[in-house]
């Protein structure tokens, strides 16, 4: 929708909102590398670990060395030694594994607590890791939680639309269908809203007393 709207109206949105199902890394790469778009989603993020070990978030990358610091201070790196041919190391999953030195992880105290059931750690980083590290930042900012309230005000709609008004389906087929459908009930919801606005009734469930005249 995005390409058709800037293909059509060379229109570009400055920013995106949506939910964690927008938040995947090749979604948030697309926004931020491709586009240029501020993603105002969370991150779909799995690797928080429930056991007690350390998850994901408790290695500290280092940009300039390409490398993961554990909280032993011990570099988890890519590669550990030149290949000949040089290699992406990217998986099928799209994502670089950074293992720890077997030597360093032996004789770690924090062994327990890292990788109790493995000779070393190793950690999986997205290709697009730069992206969803742009989104996280974005989720502290004042702009975030601003998005956050406009995109409640369209889901209230949405829901409304699909539990008062029955929009939960549609019964028209195609595409012509599905447009003629949902601009019909855009207006009925809309009269509604217009109904409601321009009521007298207070939302409190009293009237509204004319001007000079407040009811007590
Ligand atoms: S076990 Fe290895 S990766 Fe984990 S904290 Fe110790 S040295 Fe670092």
């Amino acid at each position: 929708m995005v390409d058709r709207v800037e293909e059509r109206f060379e229109l570009r949105p400055k920013r995106l909102i949506g939910d964690t199902a927008y938040g995947t890394a090749p979604m948030l790469g697309w926004m931020v590398e491709e586009k240029g778009i501020e993603p105002h989603m969370p991150v779909w993020d799995k690797s928080a670990r429930k056991d007690d070990t350390f998850s994901n978030s408790d290695f500290t990358w280092v940009a300039e060395a390409n490398e993961y610091r554990c909280p032993a201070g011990k570099p988890l790196r890519s590669n550990w030694r030149p290949f000949k041919n040089p290699r992406s190391h990217v998986t099928q999953a799209d994502t670089i594994i950074y293992r720890a030195s077997q030597s360093d992880c032996k004789d770690c105290a924090m062994k327990p607590q890292c990788c109790p059931n493995m000779t070393f750690r190793k950690i999986a980083r997205s290709i697009h890791e730069n992206a969803r590290d742009v989104a996280r930042r974005l989720r502290e900012t004042e702009g975030y939680q601003q998005s956050r309230c406009e995109r409640k005000k369209v889901e209230m709609l949405f829901a409304h639309l699909k539990r008062i008004l029955k929009l939960d389906r549609l019964r028209l087929r195609g595409l012509s269908g599905a447009q003629d459908e949902f601009t019909t009930a855009a207006i009925a919801q809309n009269l509604r809203r217009l109904a409601k606005l321009a009521s007298p009734i207070h939302p409190l469930g009293g009237q509204v007393a004319p001007a000079g005249n407040e009811m007590r």
